[in-house]
């Protein structure tokens, strides 16, 4: 095994948000200290940021102009308020500015770059991280990683293993691992910034590898599901059942999910889409990580967890019994899909209410029928599209883990955790990125010996 037995002062495993971050943020703490740091940034694709370049459209959504630990689910919100704290939305825009990104607020407090390009914003990155004079080692695939205390040289910590994948990809990477053609070599480092991501968008090289690690050096990681996933519906003669015929139509709904007991899981209300394939936009994807979790976690309620759409203005289906009644006496012969148009789209007033006649006709029963399908609409969702299809990952490693000033496991000393791999997951609006920079950030300076300020 070939192998650079010189150790590195950090090794930083992932080029993502997180890991460039860490990368320029350690060496500048270095910087400020008078010190020269030897630092390493491993990457399995040989051109990294894919998912920088894919995000919010392709115009990179970098952080929001309010974020708070509310925006977050996953671990302790008092960890993830620490953490936020270290690095605010304010410090990422004063950054971005530094690097010559200028951002701009959109609808939402959403920030993106004034150019639109994502592009701007990873050259920006990748700019800094050269000029940091970071070594960069892409095209690289980190397979392991071990604790190796004084082996080599006496401040060598970590052993990590590396195979040249000569890809763009992960999946380049095991093509190459599988026929053989990969050489390994091996890098020791004092220090090991792990950022290599979570699971969504696997092809862009985050497969979840690192969790494994992670498991054997004795870290809780909480099963990972997708989070901000599109939610796919079964089909049925019910209207709920129907909504695919909708495609292409969007709404701003609200979409509650239930227990067994009718107890609130979680509700979501939003811009919603309707597609070939179920529900997508904002609302949906956010509510997806909750119904993903509650399934992974108990399987034996799963079955028994539902989902219903309702238009934002009705709460509840006995306010929207009561306005029938009322409009049932004010115009009788007026179509029942006619009112919910006053709501809704015509195509969706129109299955929804079509063969429910007229207002003055509606038994009790039928009334009742439409208020249901008005404010609590039951749909039937088979899962999400999985993790090809989410833009993050709930679940990770255990917050309670790490030092939230510095991001160092309590586990492995030595070893920093950043990014999309911890037990965090933002709702959609820039808050994943804005917690891939503070953790970068805080992860950068404490592997620097600095602690974040
Ligand atoms: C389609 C899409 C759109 C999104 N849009 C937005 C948005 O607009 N705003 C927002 O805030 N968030 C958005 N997100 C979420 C955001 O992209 C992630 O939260 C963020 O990229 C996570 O950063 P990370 O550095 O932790 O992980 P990643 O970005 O996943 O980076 C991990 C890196 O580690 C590398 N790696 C993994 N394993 C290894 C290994 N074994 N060896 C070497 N390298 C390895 C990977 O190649 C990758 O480069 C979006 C996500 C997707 C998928």
């Amino acid at each position: 095994m070939a192998g650079d037995m010189k150790p590195w002062d950090i090794a930083i495993v992932g080029a993502g948000a997180a890991g460039l971050a860490a990368a320029v943020f350690a060496s500048a703490a270095a910087t400020e200290e008078g010190v020269r740091l030897r630092v390493v940034l491993v990457d399995g694709a040989r051109r990294p940021g894919a998912k920088i370049l894919v995000s919010g459209g392709g115009r990179c959504n970098v952080t929001n102009e309010h974020v708070t630990p509310e925006d977050f689910e996953g671990g302790s919100r008092a960890i993830i308020r620490k953490v936020l704290r270290g690095f605010d939305e304010q410090r990422a825009r004063d950054w971005f500015a530094s690097l010559g990104v200028k951002l701009k607020a959109e609808p939402h407090g959403k920030l993106f770059p004034e150019d639109d390009k994502a592009r701007s914003v990873l050259d920006a990155l990748l700019g800094a991280v050269h000029g940091a004079g970071v070594e960069a080692w892409f095209g690289r695939r980190v397979t392991g990683i071990e604790v190796v205390e004084g082996e080599g040289d006496e401040s060598a910590q970590f052993r990590l293993k590396v195979a040249r994948s000569g890809g763009s990809s992960a999946s380049e990477a095991d093509e190459a691992k599988r026929d053989g053609s990969e050489p390994e070599e091996s890098l020791l480092a004092r220090r090991v910034i792990l950022a290599a991501g979570g699971m969504a968008l696997p092809k862009s090289g985050s497969d979840g590898a690192a969790f494994g690690w992670l498991r054997t050096m004795g870290h809780r990681v909480i099963a990972p599901v997708p989070s901000l996933a599109p939610l796919v519906l079964a089909e049925s003669r019910a209207p709920g059942g129907r909504l695919r015929e909708l495609a292409g139509v969007t709404l701003d709904l609200r979409l509650d999910l239930r227990d067994a007991d009718g107890r609130l899981v979680a509700s979501q209300t939003g811009s919603t889409l309707f597609t070939h394939f179920g529900l997508s936009g904002p609302a949906p994807m956010n509510l997806s990580r909750h119904l993903a979790r509650a399934r992974n976690d108990t399987p034996t309620i799963a079955p028994l967890l539902r989902v219903t759409l309702g238009h934002p203005s009705w709460p509840d289906t006995a306010a929207a019994e009561r306005m029938l009644v009322a409009e049932a006496r004010r115009t009788p012969s007026r179509r029942v899909s006619a009112l919910l148009g006053d709501w809704y789209p015509e195509r969706l007033a129109r299955l929804l209410g079509d063969d429910l006649g007229t207002l003055g006709g509606l038994t009790r029963e039928a009334r009742r029928e439409a208020a249901v399908r008005l404010a609590a609409l039951p749909v039937d969702v088979s899962g999400d599209r999985g993790f090809a299809f989410a833009e993050t990952t709930a679940g990770g490693v255990d917050l309670r883990e790490v030092d939230a000033r510095t991001m160092e496991s309590r586990v492995v000393p030595g070893l920093h955790l950043c990014g999309e791999l911890l037990d965090a997951d933002g709702r959609i609006g820039g808050f994943n990125f804005q917690w891939a920079w503070a953790t970068g950030y805080l992860a950068g300076r404490g592997a620097a010996r600095l602690g974040g300020g």
